[in-house]
């Protein structure tokens, strides 16, 4: 297959298990026995899973209760993310060593552009293959990796054979590799969508690739033309290398102005909620949180408060909150309440995820 377009050398690189191999690898007791990163109280959820706990069907997201459940000699572990930032940092400057064209997606994971890299390697497979024999060397940690032309293609490749391998879809191997790709392996078609597609009698790339533009976009909206086009081997979102956001938040405007505390701590623990929901989707954790109060006269007041550990967990979040709230007098009544946190974990997420892949190459001309 030609492609009309100038192919780039793109890796997808993904740790094993990051959190849960992190620990394993820190207390070697924990080795070779199914461990859960996370809480296993009554609310906890499990932030990662050794490949051991896996097999037993605990998985991330997964509240800490059912995870005992189904794995009745799983170890918690509480985690450590300052230990994780700091063992991304060494994998992250590893990368540098290739390419300055890092895109981080999480602790864990980042694409490379190493179409023309620091080390002068034509071969994007023999670099990937070194990168996870250093991050091995100076870490002890396994990383998987999938190499293909675009970041599509490589971040679904890196699944193929994990833990501790990697995946190369040549050029000539794009179009059938996408053809007989499961719709469910698809980046960016999560569960609801796949169902979806089922009912629409998609079930892998080619029966994807039969569908027009015009049927994909009234079905799926935006989403359709992306997935038109990376069906087609064609998704030209470059690697790009990120600024750290500052903080992440969540707000909520009342319908009418409160005046009591009481009844703001209700609204508090919403916001909570919906702040620990983000940071969990983004794997961020945060030492700084800020509270921050409109009165129904519109001036606007912060208050802040540094923890000397991250936290990414509601409980905490909250109790901090209201500490903040009960902080000093409210000088009016109150239209807004937010709470958001800073001095983050990592120096970069992927906050739009979704419209970051649907900017693909229209122009194209097939
Ligand atoms: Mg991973």
């Amino acid at each position: 297959m030609d492609f009309d377009f100038p192919l780039r050398k793109i890796i997808h690189v993904d740790m094993d298990a990051f959190y849960a191999s992190v620990e394993q690898h820190d207390n070697p007791e924990l080795k070779g026995k199914p461990i859960a990163v996370g809480g296993g109280s009554k609310r906890g959820v499990v932030s990662a899973a050794s490949y051991e706990a896996r097999k037993f069907g605990v998985r991330s997201a997964m509240a800490g209760y059912i995870a005992r459940k189904n794995c009745p000699d799983l170890i918690f572990v509480k985690p450590r993310f300052d230990r994780y930032k700091e063992v991304s940092q060494q994998v992250r400057s590893i990368f540098f060593e290739y390419t300055d064209l890092v895109e981080p997606l999480s602790l864990d994971e980042a694409y490379l552009d190493v179409t023309e890299n620091k080390k002068g390697n034509p071969s994007a497979t023999l670099v990937a293959k070194e990168i996870r024999q250093k991050i091995l060397d100076v870490t002890g940690l396994t990383a998987s990796a999938g190499i293909s032309i675009n970041k599509f293609i490589a971040k679904v490749a890196s699944d193929y054979n994990k833990p501790n391998g990697q995946k190369t879809v040549n050029p000539e191997e794009v179009i059938q590799f996408l053809e007989n790709l499961d719709i469910r392996k698809f980046y960016g078609v999560g569960k609801v969508t796949a169902e979806k597609m089922y009912k629409l009698g998609i079930f892998t790339g080619i029966d994807l690739k039969q569908k027009s533009i015009e049927f994909l976009d009234g079905h799926f909206g935006k989403s359709g033309k992306y997935y038109y086009y990376v069906v087609r081997g064609i998704h030209n979102s470059e690697v790009k290398p990120h600024r750290t956001p500052k903080s992440v938040g969540a707000e909520r405007t009342f319908s009418e102005n409160l005046s009591s505390e009481i009844f703001m701590l209700e609204k508090l623990e919403n916001i909570a909620n919906e702040l620990e929901r983000r940071l969990k989707k983004s794997k961020i954790a945060g030492k700084t949180i800020t509270l921050k109060i409109k009165y129904s006269d519109f001036t606007l007041q912060t208050r802040s408060k540094t923890l000397p550990y991250y936290i990414a967990d509601k409980e905490l979040i909250l109790e901090t909150a209201k500490e903040l709230l009960y902080q000093s007098i409210l000088e009016n009544s109150v239209r807004l309440l937010g709470i958001s946190l800073a001095n983050l974990n990592t120096e970069k997420k992927e906050t739009k995820e979704q419209d970051e892949s649907v900017s693909v190459q229209l122009k194209f001309d097939f």
